[in-house]
C-alpha cells in the first residue's frame, strides 16, 4: 500500500523506483567505506507525492531510512563531508543581527557559527564527534533532535536555519513544526 506523504500527508503517491538494498550496500562500501547494512531494512522504494511534487524513499515497512550516529561519525572522517564553508553561509548572514540567538539545525561541527557576529548560537548535530570538535572551538552543540528540543525552546530564537539538512531526515514535517516552534513570532 503506498504510503501517505510526508509532506502534505495526502495518499496520492505513486512509485517511481526500486533501489536493491544490496546494491546500496556496495555502493557505499566502495565510495565511501561504510557499511549501511544495518540501516537499510528491505529494497528502498522511491515514490513521489501527486499532490505537492515531493519524492522520497521508504523501506519495505513505510520507514524512511536515515543515517546514525555511527554513519555519520564515519562521514564525518572524510574531509569534505562537514564543510568549513558554504556558499549559502555568507548569504544567511546578511539576514543575522549581532544581537539575533541564531538556532541552527543540523549544524555539523558548527561552522558557521564562526560566519556570524551574535556569540549568541546554539547548533543541533546528532553526530558526537561532531560536538566534540565544535566544543574544542567554543560552539555550543546539543545532540538532540529538534522535535525534542523545541518543547522547552518554544519561542526562543530570533533566527533558525539548516543548510543542506532536510533531505537528511525521515520526518520532514515533524523537523520543519520543531522549527517553526522554536522561532519567536517574526523572526526568521
Ligand atoms: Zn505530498
Amino acid at each position: 500500500m503506498p504510503p501517505l506523504c510526508p509532506l502534505c500527508q495526502q495518499d496520492h503517491c505513486e512509485i517511481e523506483q526500486t533501489i536493491h538494498k544490496n546494491d546500496l550496500i556496495k555502493l557505499y562500501e566502495r565510495a565511501f567505506k561504510i557499511d549501511v547494512g544495518p540501516l537499510i531494512a528491505s529494497d528502498v522504494c522511491y515514490w513521489h507525492c501527486k499532490d505537492c511534487d515531493l519524492r522520497f524513499f521508504t523501506d519495505k515497512n513505510g520507514e524512511m531510512p536515515t543515517g546514525d550516529d555511527d554513519f555519520y561519525n564515519a562521514l564525518n572522517k572524510l574531509p569534505w563531508y562537514y564543510m568549513d564553508e558554504k556558499n549559502e553561509y555568507h548569504q544567511a548572514k546578511n539576514f543575522i543581527k549581532p544581537q539575533d540567538r541564531v538556532l541552527e539545525v543540523g549544524c555539523g561541527k558548527g561552522a558557521f557559527a564562526k560566519f556570524l557576529s551574535t556569540p549568541d548560537y546554539v547548533g543541533l548535530e546528532f553526530s558526537t564527534d561532531a560536538k566534540k570538535l565544535a566544543q574544542s572551538r567554543g560552539i555550543q552543540i546539543e545532540n538532540i533532535s529538534i522535535q525534542e528540543y523545541s518543547q522547552s525552546h518554544q519561542g526562543s530564537f530570533d533566527v533558525v536555519c539548516s543548510f543542506q539538512v532536510l533531505e537528511h531526515v525521515k520526518d520532514p514535517r515533524g523537523f520543519l513544526s520543531g522549527k517553526r516552534e522554536a522561532l519567536r513570532g517574526g523572526g526568521i
